[in-house]
Formats: C-alpha cells, sequence, structure tokens
C-alpha cells in the first residue's frame, strides 16, 4: 500500500497540471474551485473560476453580494443550486461562524451544498485531513487497480471504494496524496484508452493483466430522464420584451425567463390559447402566435427539455399584461440572470 501511494505521489511531481486552485490552501478559494468542477471540465471551469474569485475575492464579499449577482456569474454553467448554495453557506459562515470555515470533514457537511466529496477536498487539501476524496477518476483507478466489481452507484459499493482508498491515503500528505490520485485518473487511467503501456501500476495492475479495463469500473445503470415540454412565450412590444423569474423549487430557481406554459406531453396551439396562464397574462386581448415556433431540445441530468419559444407581438406594455412580468430591452439583458437555453435562443433569434 505504501509503494502504491509513495509511487503516485511521485508521479504526480513529475506529471500533474498547473491548475491555479493547486497553489493554494485557502479553503474559499479551494471551496469555489470544488463546487464550479462538480459539474464542470477543468478547462470551462477555469475562466468561471478566475471570474468568480475576481468578482468575490473573498467569503465576506460573496455573503454581501446579491443572489442576482451570484447568479449572473454563474450564467451559463449549469446547476444553479450550487450558486444558491453557496450563497447560503457564505452568509452562515460570516454571520454564524465568524467568517472561518469548520476545520473538519464532519463540521464542512453540515453546511449546505458540501457533502462528503466537497467536505472531504476542503477538509484534506486546506486542513491536511487525512480524508479520502473520492470522485470518478479515484473509482475508475482503483477498481481497475484492485479488480472491484461493485457498483459506485450502491452504499456498499462507495464504502468498499472508500474503504481502499483510505487504506491507502498518506497520513502526512493526504492533500497531495488525494490530488494525485484524481489526477492519474484524469490523465493516464483515463475512460477510454487509458495509457497503460506507459503506466508505473502496469505490473500489478488486476485490470490490464486480466485484459479486463473496459470491463471496469462497472456501467453505471441509466437513469430514466423525466421529459418536460416548455412553451416559452416571447412577448414581444417595440424593441421590448418581457421575463419573469423563477420561484418555484425547481431547475433554474431565481433565474429569468419568459412567461411558460409547461406541459407533460406535446401540446397544440389551441391547448396553449385556452390555458389558464395564458388567460392570466392576457386578460382581455387574444394576441396571435407567429407561425414560426422555435424548437430546441436541452438535456440536463435527469431531465430533458423540449422547449418551444413563441413569439407573439402585443399591442401594449402595462394594459394588457400580467403585472409580475418585466418589460426590458435586449441590451439591459446583462443584468438578469437567464438559464442556457434562452441564451442560445436569444443569440439565434436576434
Ligand atoms: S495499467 Fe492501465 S488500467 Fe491499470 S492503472 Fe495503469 S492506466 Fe489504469
Amino acid at each position: 500500500m505504501r509503494n502504491i501511494s509513495k509511487n503516485l505521489i511521485i508521479w504526480y511531481s513529475q506529471f500533474k497540471r498547473d491548475l491555479p486552485w493547486r497553489n493554494t490552501s485557502d479553503p474559499y478559494l479551494i471551496w469555489v474551485s470544488e463546487i464550479i468542477l462538480q459539474q464542470t471540465q477543468v478547462d470551462q471551469g477555469i475562466s468561471y473560476y478566475f471570474n468568480f474569485i475576481k468578482t468575490f475575492p473573498n467569503i465576506q464579499s460573496l455573503a454581501q453580494a446579491n443572489i442576482d449577482e451570484v447568479l449572473n456569474i454563474w450564467q451559463g454553467l449549469g446547476y444553479y443550486s450550487r450558486a444558491r448554495n453557496m450563497y447560503h453557506t457564505a452568509n452562515v459562515i460570516v454571520n454564524s461562524l465568524n467568517d472561518k470555515f469548520p476545520e473538519n470533514f464532519i463540521e464542512l457537511k453540515k453546511l449546505k451544498g458540501i457533502g462528503d466529496y466537497t467536505a472531504a477536498a476542503i477538509a484534506s487539501f486546506s486542513f491536511k485531513e487525512p480524508i479520502p476524496v473520492v470522485d470518478g477518476n479515484v473509482f475508475r483507478v482503483l477498481s481497475r487497480l484492485y479488480g472491484i466489481f461493485e457498483s459506485t452507484q450502491t452504499s456498499n459499493g462507495k464504502k468498499t471504494f472508500y474503504n481502499k482508498a483510505l487504506d491507502l491515503i498518506d497520513q502526512k500528505q493526504p492533500d497531495v496524496f488525494n490530488q494525485a490520485m484524481m489526477e492519474f485518473g484524469a490523465l493516464q487511467c483515463t475512460p477510454t484508452n487509458p495509457n497503460c503501456n506507459l503506466c508505473i501500476f502496469k505490473s500489478i495492475c488486476f485490470a490490464y493483466n486480466r485484459g479486463l479495463i473496459s470491463e471496469l469500473p462497472l456501467k453505471k445503470q441509466k437513469i430514466k430522464k423525466r421529459e418536460r415540454y416548455f412553451y416559452f412565450l416571447h412577448l414581444i412590444y417595440k424593441d421590448t420584451f418581457f421575463i419573469e423569474k423563477r420561484t418555484s423549487q425547481d431547475i433554474w430557481k431565481l433565474l429569468h425567463q419568459f412567461p411558460l406554459i409547461e406541459s407533460d406531453s406535446e401540446i397544440s396551439i389551441d391547448e396553449i390559447v385556452n390555458h389558464k396562464l395564458w388567460n392570466k397574462i392576457f386578460k382581455n386581448i387574444n394576441p396571435k402566435i407567429n407561425s414560426n415556433i422555435v424548437k430546441k431540445k436541452h438535456v440536463l441530468s435527469h431531465q430533458i427539455i423540449h422547449a418551444n419559444f413563441l413569439k407573439i407581438e402585443v399591442p401594449s406594455t402595462n394594459e394588457f399584461i400580467d403585472k409580475n412580468l418585466i418589460n426590458i430591452h435586449l441590451e439591459d439583458l446583462n443584468k438578469y440572470s437567464i438559464p442556457r437555453l434562452i441564451d442560445r435562443y436569444l443569440n439565434d433569434n436576434k
């Protein structure tokens, strides 16, 4: 075990990428980077990371910001609950924890949006607590190296991988060990075509020596995605249009969108114009929908959005329209955070 950790750390010192969040032990910066990287590729994450820490250089500035500013910086990254949780946690740390991150895994996990993975990363990278960070890269390396045929989707499987990583972790340099494991999975023991010929563990690797690389780790069971049908009403008055804020506990909470009619199956124009929301928005008028309906498919981790954008010219800004709608010019849109789906539509239909 000790040799594996030692060799892994030597490999890391030679081959690691120079990533901005690796040159710090500041828990705030590590937290920001880990949350951004949860669902984002490193290449895309770097620019968001720099932008985020330039705008909110420390926990105090994040806590004092307005949630809309935070969502604005996050725009395009998706999974906006990450940004809302960060904002909430920043306020808890500033208002109740004396501006300081808890210094251990157990206490870190009590904070909103900080699960096992992020707590282990902050605890080990910032405070050198020997807790393994087990992400997809680590699962892959361990399953191939040791021949672990357990699913990472079950709690028993997760425990097996965690315990194996715990056996391996370097007690004096848990931060470097964790970084090294993840980097090894990202650069050497990649999902397809791992670089086995030049691998330091070639002689002892279970999967390599038995020709089982494509079998390990066990494939994840596909989750059936929920299908949703969104009918966005792009209401146009002269050179302005209307948006509203999403407030319900759902995707894109607190982001802005066109007024929306949602259904769990496809619906006709007739059904749209007879929908109760349509009547609420338009009260006494019944404007015409432009026949050119733009369709876009937007795939998220657990759902597929079938979006339909309906252009509708309206005769007035205030007489007929729901008072909760915000009337804006396109050039003012950057003051509001919007889902990438709507951003894409607006870019394509300027
Ligand atoms: S030999 Fe191949 S499969 Fe085994 S650890 Fe190395 S890169 Fe991964």
